[in-house]
C-alpha cells in the first residue's frame, strides 16, 4: 500500500517512504495544560489518531512509535494557578485527566508517548547549551536568545523570508534582543515563578525548544513525520526546526510535515483567545456521542477549514445507527482494498467516508466493520449509545406530556404523582435534567417504552 502526504515543507505531495519501515516515527504537538480541550483542539487529535491507525495497518501495530507533548510549563498555567490558588502541579494532573477522557470518548488511542515537558528539562538545557556553542543561542540578561540570523533556511517552512515575517508578526522588542526576530529558549524566573537552575540561573524554558528536545529524546534526530495545526507554522515549528537542525545539523529533523487546517466559527478559528469556543466535554455532556463527533470531523479533508453544525452531527448520527445495525455481530473481514486506497491518497477520509457508504449499500457488513474500524468508527466500545433507538415522534410527544403533568402535579402539591413520575422516568430510562428554562430529558441505554406508557 503506498501512503502519499502533502508535506507542507516541499508544498508537493509526496510518497510516504519510513526512515525505518520496522519503525514509523510521528510527533504531534499537544496541548497546553490548563484548561478543557475545545473541539478546535480534537481535530489534529482524531486526524492524526486516523493517520496513526492507517500507519499502523500497512507497517504493523508494534512498528509504529507516536509521540505527543503536554504543555505544563507555559505562563498561562502560571497565571491560572495564580489567579486560582491552586499549585501548577495539581492543575496540569487534572487538566491532564480531562483530556485523556475526552479524547478516550472519541476514539482516539493514547499515543506511544506522552511526555510532559518538567520532566524534559535537562534535555532542554543540555540542548540550549549545544546552541551556544555552535553560535546560533546568545545569553542576555539571565535569557537565552536563539540568534535567528545565524540559520539560513529560517522561514523555509512557510515560504517567507526573515524580513516578511518580521513585517507580519506582532514581534516583541527587548532590550536583550540582538533580532527582533530572536526567539526565547530560556528566561528568568522569579521566586513564585516555576524554575530550574541552570547555566544561565533559576528559569524556565521557552515554549518551542520541549518540542524540539523531547523528539530528540524520543524519536531521534531524523524522523518521518512531524504534525500539528496550521496555526502553529509559523512561529512554532520554524523555531522547532531551527532548534533541531542547529543542534543536529547532520540529520534532516521531520521529513514530512503535515498540517490540519483550523476548526471554525462563524469564518473565524475556533480559539480560547477569541471566547468563540465550546468544549469537547459541552458535547459530550449535551448527549452528543463521542463517536458522532469524530465522524464529523473526519467528513471533512484536514486540510480545509470546516464548521462544526448540528445538522452534520444529526447526519452522523444517522448514518452511524445505520451502519452499526448492519454490523450487529458481524465479524469484520480484511479492510476494503479501494478504501484503502483512498484514504491512502493524503488522508482523504472525506473520500473513505464514501467508501464505507458504498460498502454499507452493497451489504458487505464484515468489509464496513474492518475498513471504518481504521478510521476508529465502529469500535466495539464506542458502541453503546447507538443501541439506544432514536426517540421518535410519539415517544417525544409523551414524554413532553408527562413532564407537563409532573408541573401541574407540583403546583397542585401532589407530590405523591410528581414523585412517582420522577421514580417512572428513571424505571423506564429516561433522563431528565431540570434547568433555568425547563426540564431537559434524553434517553438512556435499555430505554423501556412500555414502562413509559405505564405512566399515562
Ligand atoms: P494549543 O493548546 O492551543 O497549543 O492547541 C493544541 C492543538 O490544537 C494544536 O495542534 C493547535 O494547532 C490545534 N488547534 C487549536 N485551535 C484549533 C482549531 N480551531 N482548529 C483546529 N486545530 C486547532
Ligand atoms: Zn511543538
Amino acid at each position: 500500500m503506498t501512503i502519499r502526504l502533502h508535506n507542507t515543507k516541499t508544498r508537493t505531495k509526496e510518497v510516504f517512504k519510513p526512515i525505518d519501515p520496522s519503525n514509523v516515527r510521528m510527533y504531534v504537538c499537544g496541548p497546553t495544560v490548563y484548561d478543557r480541550a475545545h473541539l478546535g483542539n480534537a481535530r489534529p487529535v482524531v486526524v492524526f489518531d486516523t493517520l496513526f491507525r492507517l500507519l499502523r495497518e500497512v507497517y504493523g501495530t508494534g512498528c509504529v512509535t507516536y509521540a505527543r507533548n503536554f504543555t505544563d510549563v507555559d505562563d498561562k498555567i502560571n497565571d491560572r494557578a495564580a489567579a486560582t490558588g491552586r499549585t501548577i502541579r495539581d492543575i496540569t494532573d487534572e487538566t491532564i485527566g480531562w483530556y485523556h477522557a475526552d479524547m478516550d470518548a472519541l476514539g482516539a488511542l493514547r499515543p506511544t508517548h506522552e511526555p510532559r515537558a518538567t520532566d524534559f528539562i535537562g534535555q532542554m538545557i543540555d540542548m540550549i547549551g549545544t546552541l551556544i556553542e555552535r553560535g546560533h543561542a546568545y545569553a542576555a540578561e539571565g535569557h537565552v536568545m536563539f540568534e535567528v540570523r545565524s540559520f539560513a533556511e529560517y522561514g523555509a517552512l512557510s515560504g517567507r523570508s526573515v524580513d516578511d515575517m518580521i513585517a507580519g508578526a506582532r514581534v516583541e522588542v527587548a532590550p536583550f534582543k540582538r533580532d527582533p526576530m530572536d526567539f526565547v529558549l530560556w528566561k528568568p524566573s522569579d521566586a513564585v515563578q516555576p524554575g530550574w537552575d541552570s547555566p544561565w540561573g533559576r528559569g524556565r524554558p521557552g515554549w518551542h525548544i520541549e518540542c524540539s528536545a523531547m523528539s530528540y529524546e524520543l524519536l531521534g534526530a531524523a524522523f518521518d513525520i512531524h504534525a500539528g495545526g496550521i496555526d502553529l507554522q509559523f512561529p512554532h515549528h520554524e523555531n522547532e526546526i531551527a532548534q533541531s537542525c542547529c543542534s543536529h545539523p547532520e540529520a534532516g529533523f521531520a521529513n514530512i510535515w503535515l498540517h490540519n487546517e483550523m476548526l471554525m466559527v462563524e469564518g473565524r478559528k475556533m480559539s480560547k483567545s477569541l471566547g468563540n469556543f465550546f468544549t469537547v466535554r459541552d458535547l459530550l455532556d449535551k448527549g452528543v456521542p463521542g463517536e458522532v463527533v469524530r465522524f464529523v470531523l473526519l467528513s471533512t479533508h484536514y486540510a480545509r477549514p470546516m464548521d462544526w453544525t448540528a445538522e452534520k452531527a444529526e447526519q452522523a448520527s444517522a448514518t452511524l445507527r445505520k451502519w452499526r445495525a448492519l454490523a450487529e455481530g458481524v465479524e469484520p473481514s480484511a479492510p476494503d482494498a479501494t478504501f484503502l486506497s483512498v484514504l491512502s491518497d493524503d488522508l482523504n477520509t472525506a473520500g473513505a467516508i464514501a467508501e464505507l457508504h458504498r460498502l454499507a449499500a452493497a451489504g458487505d457488513a464484515a468489509g464496513l466493520v474492518a475498513s471504518a474500524r481504521i478510521l476508529g468508527l465502529l469500535l466495539p466500545d464506542l458502541g453503546d449509545w447507538a443501541t439506544v433507538a432514536g426517540p421518535d415522534a410519539e415517544v417525544s410527544a409523551l414524554i413532553e406530556a408527562l413532564l407537563e403533568a409532573r408541573t401541574e402535579a407540583r403546583k397542585a402539591r401532589d407530590f405523591a404523582r410528581a414523585d412517582a413520575l420522577r421514580d417512572g422516568f428513571a424505571a423506564a430510562g429516561v433522563v431528565v435534567k431540570d434547568t433555568a428554562t425547563g426540564a431537559e430529558w434524553s434517553l438512556a441505554p435499555g430505554f423501556d417504552a412500555e414502562k413509559l406508557k405505564a405512566l399515562v
